[in-house]
């Protein structure tokens, strides 16, 4: 098997990715803005404001909309499950403080991995359940230097989220390789591993803490053993 591409999640594959993330992202912004709620309330806002973007078919527009466009709708949501009086700039301003208050924590092997796979001759690529500017902005917070990546794909380069093979198949054509001949890294076993493997490609699970149960996955604990499945 000769591997020419290494395509990559970003959550919980480059990045460390808490669940509460964006919870306590917004929690930050408000408390800037003097607005005190505890990220309980916040939690629970957000579940409800998720339902809302389902029954109002806002989700249906993730990735085919601008994305200041949808996190205003979506911040909005939110807003009024806080009982925040009615306050559109309040929205706009959460969705423009947001990328100041974002950690972002590439994994520690992430960098020299990634620059090994460069050394190599491989393409690099990342398909991940975000816009692709915001990728792109993550990345460089993260410091994974932009120009290591050949390729960038979010829900709005391919119009549809993981996994659906056609993100996977917009990220093959963009970098000019056959499905066979790319392995896809990444955490969750139905968006990551099963949806690449639906195209054709080779796919690794990075299950850090092993505690994946399931036969025949083809696992790693780190990504310094990509380098060994790739031979
Ligand atoms: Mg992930």
């Amino acid at each position: 098997m000769t591997i020419k591409a290494v395509l990559f999640d970003l959550g919980n594959t480059l990045n460390r990715f808490d669940s509460d993330f964006d919870e306590k992202i917004f929690q930050r912004i408000l408390n800037l803005v003097g607005i005190a709620r505890s990220l309980k309330n916040i939690k629970k806002a957000f579940k409800n404001a998720i339902e809302d973007a389902e029954d109002l078919e806002l989700l249906s527009y993730y990735g085919k909309i601008d994305s200041n466009e949808y996190w205003h709708q979506f911040n909005s949501l939110v807003i009024k499950h806080l009982k925040i009086a009615e306050n559109e700039d309040l929205a706009k301003v959460i969705h423009s403080k947001w990328f100041d208050f974002m950690e972002c924590t590439p994994y520690p092997e992430a960098k020299d991995v990634l620059s090994e796979l460069k050394q190599r001759g491989l393409k690099i690529g990342v398909i991940s359940t975000a816009y692709e500017e915001e990728i792109r902005f993550v990345l460089e917070k993260a410091g994974l230097e932009k120009t290591t990546f050949d390729t960038i794909v979010g829900v709005d380069t391919a119009q549809c989220m993981k996994p659906h093979p056609d993100i996977f198949k917009c990220a093959l054509r963009k970098l000019n390789v056959r499905p066979e001949d790319a392995m896809f890294v990444g955490d969750e076993i139905e968006a990551d591993y099963k949806g690449a493997k639906s195209v054709g490609m080779q796919a690794l699970l990075i299950d850090r803490t092993e505690k994946q149960k399931e036969d025949d996955l083809k696992t790693i604990k780190n990504l310094k053993e990509i380098l060994s499945n790739i031979d």
